[in-house]
């Protein structure tokens, strides 16, 4: 297959700048699209070229596939980069960039719907002997099926968008009268949300880690790049993510990455994606919860403890070339930690806090790593996600990488709005983050009981 030579980046912010990287190291002319908000990005900065694609809010730019179609074309783009979030699983969007001639850095249009799908995607899993959590089978049709499908399984049950995804989407319900009603309520928000009223109910595993499998696929073959633990969460979004996930032994850890790649292999993916599980620490036991069919936020702290670059390694199979790695080369070593830093003010309810920044300062030295979207002197618009940034460290032991997380923070100065940074700091003042003895709800509960 003919080489990438011009790469459209469909996306924004930090994993904009990501992607940019890793083109121009490949010695492909990367193109920012980007919008009325962003004409002075840190990603518009350093591409190669840029083309505006419309106006500030999302639906009229970085959700607007007949504008990016239109941008890929006037820039003779031979592939376009979707990033994560916005069209990133757009089934339709994948297919239009395919149709014009492009290639997508992402799974095949048909994979994208029958693994976007939660629903869907459960039964996929099943079928390729995945455990997954006791829920329905498949959507609900209506509240009568939702009380009857919780009552089976027992309480408390989420009621989950087939079609969400950034924590977005998900309800819980204690009773027969809460699930009722939540399901009307959720439909209506899943419609409204997604454009999918589309529900299913899972049972709620209380307690439990999320750990996470990237894998890496080219249409024959796959391969995993071991675990992440995510369960450092507040309203089901990630905050904080390691890796490896020290809670797991060896057998657990190999069980539950060749599950992922069994899996993967199923269903011929082309590219980079990661399934994302529960863990019960009590029981040992794990279940498939869903599989993004993209890169994710934190595919960083995987590149540190696994010594590759995933964004290169997913253009390299899309544009149709062998897996560039053999799971038997593929180890890992250390302990890696992401944060999410947020303009968001954690001492006011975690309110966004969009501004200029006047003066950063980021940490340095040994196993820090910045991906970021933000200068001395950038203003942050108030359009998008809140994430500004992501500080990554990486150390020998999990020990040291707590040490060296709170060194870089120390390290790192951001005069200018609000910001999460306080909040790791706390974070790492706490025996149980110190101790991993953590859960995907701890956060709420922490804040519960101060
Ligand atoms: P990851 O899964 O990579 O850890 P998130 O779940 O936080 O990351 O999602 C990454 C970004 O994409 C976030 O900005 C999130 O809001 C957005 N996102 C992910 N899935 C969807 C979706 N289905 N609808 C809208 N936004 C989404
Ligand atoms: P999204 O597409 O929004 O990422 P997920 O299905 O991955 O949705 O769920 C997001 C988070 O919600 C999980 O990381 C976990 O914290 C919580 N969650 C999801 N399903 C369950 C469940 N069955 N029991 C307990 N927590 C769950
Ligand atoms: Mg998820």
């Amino acid at each position: 297959m003919a080489r990438i030579e011009r790469l459209l980046v469909a996306n924004r912010g930090e994993i904009a700048v990501r992607v940019i990287r890793a083109a121009q190291e490949m010695g492909i002319v990367a193109i920012a699209a980007y919008s009325d908000a962003d004409e002075s990005s840190l990603a518009v900065l350093l591409a190669d070229e840029a083309i505006n694609i419309g106006g500030a809010h999302a639906k009229k730019s970085y959700l607007n596939p007949e504008a990016l179609l239109a941008a890929a074309r006037t820039v003779n783009a031979d592939a376009v980069h979707p990033g994560y979030g916005f069209l990133s699983e757009n089934a339709d969007f994948a297919r239009a960039v395919t149709d014009a001639g492009m290639v997508w850095i992402g799974p095949a249009a048909a994979t994208i719907s029958r693994m976007g799908h939660k629903a869907e995607a459960i039964a996929t899993a099943r079928s390729a002997g995945v455990p997954v959590v006791p829920g329905s089978d498949g959507l609900l049709t209506d509240a009568d099926d939702a009380v009857a499908c919780a009552r089976r399984i027992g309480y408390p049950v989420l009621l989950k968008a087939a079609a969400g995804g950034g924590g977005r989407g998900i309800r819980i319900a204690g009773s027969d009268d809460e699930v009722a009603q939540a399901f009307a309520e959720a439909r209506q928000e899943a419609e409204a949300a997604f454009g999918d009223a589309g529900i299913y109910l899972e049972k709620f595993i209380a307690r439990a880690r999320h750990i996470e499998v990237q894998v890496l696929g080219d249409g024959t073959d796959a391969v995993h790049f071991f675990e992440r633990d995510c369960s450092l969460q507040r309203r089901r979004q990630k905050v904080w993510e390691e890796a490896p996930a020290a809670i797991l032994d060896e057998a657990t850890r190999t069980a539950l990455c060749t599950s992922a790649v069994a899996l993967t292999r199923s269903v011929g993916y082309v590219g980079a994606g990661t399934i994302e599980y529960l863990y019960d620490p009590d029981t040992g036991e794990y279940y498939f919860i869903e599989m993004n069919t993209r890169i994710q936020v934190e595919h960083p702290i995987t590149e540190e403890i696994c010594g590759v670059d995933l964004i290169r390694a997913m253009i390299t199979v899309c544009q149709g070339d062998p897996l560039p790695y053999r799971q038997d080369r593929i180890h890992r070593r250390g302990h890696a930690i992401e944060v999410r830093i947020n303009a968001e003010d954690p001492a006011a309810g975690f309110r966004p806090s969009p501004g200029t920044i006047d003066n950063v300062d980021w940490a340095q030295g040994p196993g820090v790593r910045v991906d970021s979207l933000v200068y001395s002197g950038y203003r942050i618009p108030p359009f998008y996600d809140s994430m500004i940034g992501k500080l990554i460290v990486w150390a020998e032991t999990r020990e040291q990488a707590l040490a060296r997380l709170a060194r870089a923070l120390r390290e790192t100065e951001l005069v200018g709005p609000a910001t999460t940074l306080p909040f790791f700091e706390e974070l790492l003042a706490e025996d149980d983050v110190r101790n991993n003895e953590l859960h995907t709800t701890w956060i709420e509960q922490r804040t519960e009981t101060r």
